[in-house]
Parts: structure tokens; C-alpha cells; sequence
């Protein structure tokens, strides 16, 4: 099975969305080979899916996630590193003392490193498991022109350097909007834009807008030559519709023959499955790829008191299925095609998606179809995604350790939730590190 497997997960891996290898996928002359010789999707199966992890790893990843469901631990340990002078004076003793201690718990579990260079070993431990890293490197928001100029310059020169130190193992690379272009834009064409209305044909000729267009494309050009797709992540709502906007205008640019552009549709957004038929139907109206990736939504906190979010999870849940439903079977019905990212940590969302893909006759490794989790978090799931000859990746998020802290506490507080996804897949460490520790005292586990 091993053997066979090597040259799928090679192919899967293997660059342009719709190059040959993809369209003779697509075509199925190979599926039937590639899923009869592949395990199915068993994300509780810990001793393959954490073949190459030693123990200690297990133990130190199990006991960091374990603390995170702690909600006093955590709202304690955010309080004090969320204290703006530790970011803005990391040289201080009392930073360095705190930073130190970040460094080697929640940076090293869930960060790809300070640099992306540092990035390339966690690829190859990635790779091992047929996963492929999403590098970011963890910018957050500006208001300063200057900073968007120099933030998209980084931006293109980390997607040229990651298409050199990761090769093949790079697979997307994510955009925060307002890093490279002002929040205030973003509020003020989302105030214009109602709802299912349209924009003034000439909205994209405004001076500032212009602007935005053209540092954005400089990007768009960069990934387009590294081949790495490019992920615009979704904003809080006040913001998301002019994001919507921007992200249109760029894939109907560069969407052309490939998914270059992957917007994001946040499916807590009682507006969302609105917005995603109005996206699709506008794509196939304009004969370009709609690419999207589907996240339930990280700025619960926030929306809430606006009554933008479904009231209840049950409600963003069905929402979400139904969206990734509607993408899967767009894929296989529409010209030009869609292509989707599925961006979660729910167990029970990438069983439905892993079925709904056998029913429409999908093979697991088409280039239109991806999933991706954070590193660090439901690595049973990603790793047996990746095993079974899915696309999976995970998100490295890299960057000086005082960059990516606020990125950083959010996940945490994400983690907290004991009834979050990561909640669900502990066990299955826990389970594997008691079956080795039980094998090392010559006993069986039941
Ligand atoms: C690779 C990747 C990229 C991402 N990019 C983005 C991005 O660009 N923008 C963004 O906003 N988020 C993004 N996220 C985060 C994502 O939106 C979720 O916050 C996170 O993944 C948790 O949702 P889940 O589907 O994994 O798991 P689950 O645990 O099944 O869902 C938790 C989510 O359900 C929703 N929810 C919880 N309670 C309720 C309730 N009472 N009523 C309604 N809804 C509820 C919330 O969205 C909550 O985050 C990304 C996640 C990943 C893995």
C-alpha cells in the first residue's frame, strides 16, 4: 500500500491547479488506482496517523491543549501578554522574561518559527504525512500608507522564497486586507455596498481604491508566478462586503484559467448563503473560477451584539454544510469550474465533505478541492486527511515571536471553548500516548 501510495501523493502535490496532472485527475484516469490503494479517512487511527511523532511530542502537545481548556488559565495568560508594551517594547527585561516563556510553549506548538526558513523542517515533517503548509508570515492590521507599500513588498518576496525553500510543500498563501490597504476604505465601501445591491460600475477608478488594486495585483502576479494560490481572509462585517467587492474584481482578473484568488465566506453570517449564490452566479456570469474557502467564522465575540451571526451554532453548522455542498456540486456541474477550501477544525464537516466528494464521483486528490487546519490544532484530522491522499494543509504562521503574539492569543482563546473542535480530538492522543506507554511496560491497552 506504501508503495502506491508514494506516486499519489506525489501527483496530489504536484503544482498548477489545471495543469496536466490535475486535468488527467479531474478526468479520473487515475482515481480508481489512486483510491483503491489508499487507507479511507480514520482520524481516530493514532498509531498511524502519529507514526512519526515521538512521544514526548505527543505528551507536550496533549498537555498544552489539555491547559488551553482551562478558561481562568487562559483569560489569566492573555491578560498579561496582552499587554500592548510587551509587543511594542520587546527588548524590555520583563518582555524578554515573557516572551521567553511563550517561545517554547504556545510559539512552538502552534507557529511555524521566527523566519520561513524556519518553516522548511516543519514541511518536511508535513510532507511525511502527504500535508503541505500554508505559510504565514503573522502581519496584522495598519492604518499607515507606509506600511502597506512595505507590507505588500514582504509579501511578495515571502511568496518568491517559499516557492524556493518549500518547493511543492507550499500550497496557499494568506492576505490580511488591512495589512495592505486602509481598514477605513474597507468600512467605507461596505457602508456604500448594501446588501445584494451592486457598486458604481466605476468604483474600482477611485483614487484610493486604484491604489489598493495595484498593490494587490503585485501580489496576485507574485503568486500566480510561484504558484501559490493566494487565501484573502475574511474580515469582521463591517468590513466584509467591500473585501467581497475586492476579492471579485481580483478573480475576475486572474481566475481566469486557474484559482489564483480564493476569497472568504464566513458561514455564521446570516447574510453568507446569500452572498455565496450571488458570488457564483456572478462568476459564471463573467466566465471566471470562483474560488472560495469556507470558514464558520472567527469574530463571534464582535458580531454578536450587531445580530449579524445565526443565533444559534446548530444554525451556522447547517449553514456551513449546505455551502460546502453547494461549492462540491458547482465543481462538478458548472463551466468554468469552482474550486473550494474547507477551513475547519469540525470533525463531523470533513466526513460530510469526504462523502459528499465520493458521491459526485471526486476523486480525493482533484485540484479543486483542499482542506486546512492550524498547525498544532486537530492534527489526527489534517494528518489523516493528508494520509488518505486528500489535500490537506495546515496554517504556519510565522514571524518574531512579539509579531505574532496577538495572533497567538487569539488562538488560544479560541481553544479554550471545552466544547470546541480541538476538544473532541484529544483523546485520540491521549489514547496513543497510554497505548505506547502500555506497549513499554509490555502490556496491551483495551
Ligand atoms: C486555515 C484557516 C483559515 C481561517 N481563516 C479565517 C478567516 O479568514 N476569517 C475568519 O473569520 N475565520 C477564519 N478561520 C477561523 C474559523 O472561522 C473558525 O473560527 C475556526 O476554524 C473554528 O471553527 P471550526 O469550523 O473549525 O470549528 P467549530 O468548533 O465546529 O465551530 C466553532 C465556530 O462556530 C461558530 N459558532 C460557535 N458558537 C456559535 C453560536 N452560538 N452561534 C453561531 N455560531 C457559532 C463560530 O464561528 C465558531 O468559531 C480560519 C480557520 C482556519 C483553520
Amino acid at each position: 500500500m506504501k508503495v502506491l501510495h508514494m506516486p499519489i501523493a506525489m501527483l496530489s502535490r504536484c503544482r498548477g491547479h489545471v495543469g496536466r496532472f490535475g486535468k488527467l485527475l479531474r478526468l479520473g484516469a487515475v482515481r480508481h488506482l489512486a483510491v483503491k490503494a489508499l487507507p479511507s479517512f480514520d482520524p481516530d487511527n493514532g498509531q498511524v496517523i502519529f507514526a512519526n511523532q515521538s512521544t514526548w511530542q505527543l505528551t507536550f502537545s496533549w498537555l498544552l491543549l489539555s491547559l488551553c481548556r482551562h478558561r481562568i488559565l487562559v483569560d489569566l495568560g492573555s491578560k498579561i501578554l496582552g499587554q500592548s508594551w510587551i509587543c511594542r517594547e520587546p527588548q524590555r527585561l520583563t518582555s524578554r522574561a515573557l516572551l521567553a516563556s511563550v517561545r517554547s510553549t504556545a510559539f512552538a506548538h502552534f507557529c511555524g518559527g521566527e523566519t520561513l526558513q524556519d518553516c522548511v523542517g516543519r514541511g518536511k515533517h508535513l510532507s511525511s504525512a502527504g500535508v503541505r503548509c500554508i505559510v504565514d508570515w503573522g502581519v496584522e492590521e495598519s492604518s499607515e500608507p507606509a506600511a502597506w507599500e512595505t507590507n505588500m513588498l514582504r509579501k511578495v518576496e515571502t511568496l518568491q522564497r517559499a516557492k524556493e525553500v518549500l518547493g511543492l510543500s507550499a500550497a496557499f498563501m494568506p492576505i490580511k486586507l488591512t495589512s495592505i490597504l486602509s481598514p477605513a476604505l474597507l468600512e467605507r465601501w461596505t457602508a456604500v455596498v448594501q446588501d445584494g445591491s451592486q457598486p458604481p460600475e466605476d468604483w474600482h477608478l477611485e483614487e484610493e481604491v486604484a491604489a489598493a488594486l495595484q498593490r494587490l495585483r503585485r501580489i496576485c502576479e507574485a503568486a500566480k508566478d510561484a504558484a501559490i494560490p493566494l487565501l484573502l481572509d475574511a474580515e469582521q462585517s463591517g468590513r466584509q462586503p467591500a473585501v467581497h467587492l475586492l476579492a471579485r474584481q481580483l478573480q475576475r482578473e486572474f481566475n481566469t484559467e486557474e484559482p489564483i484568488v480564493y476569497d472568504t465566506v464566513q458561514m455564521y453570517l446570516k447574510a453568507s448563503p446569500q452572498r455565496l449564490d450571488q458570488a457564483l452566479h456572478y462568476a459564471g456570469q463573467h466566465g471566471y473560477i470562483y474560488a472560495v474557502k469556507l470558514v464558520r467564522g472567527a469574530y463571534i465575540e464582535q458580531e454578536r451584539p450587531f445580530g449579524t451571526i445565526f443565533d444559534t451554532k446548530e444554525d451556522t453548522d447547517a449553514a456551513f454544510e449546505t455551502a460546502a455542498e453547494k461549492i462540491l456540486q458547482a465543481i462538478v456541474t458548472k463551466r468554468p469550474s469552482a474550486a473550494l477550501m474547507l477551513a475547519t477544525h469540525n470533525r463531523s464537516s470533513l466526513f460530510n465533505a469526504v462523502q459528499m466528494m465520493e458521491k459526485l464521483g471526486l476523486a480525493r486528490n482533484d485540484q479543486r478541492v483542499h482542506f486546512a487546519q492550524i498547525l498544532g490544532m486537530v492534527d489526527n484530522l489534517t494528518y489523516a486527511l493528508g494520509l488518505a491522499g486528500y489535500n490537506a494543509s495546515k496554517l504556519l504562521v510565522f514571524g518574531q515571536i512579539h509579531e505574532v503574539l496577538p495572533w497567538l492569543l487569539r488562538r488560544t482563546r479560541e481553544n479554550r471553548d471545552a466544547f470546541g473542535a480541538q476538544a473532541h480530538e484529544l483523546p485520540v492522543l491521549r489514547n496513543e500516548i497510554r497505548r505506547r506507554l502500555l506497549g513499554r511496560l509490555g502490556r496491551v491497552p483495551r
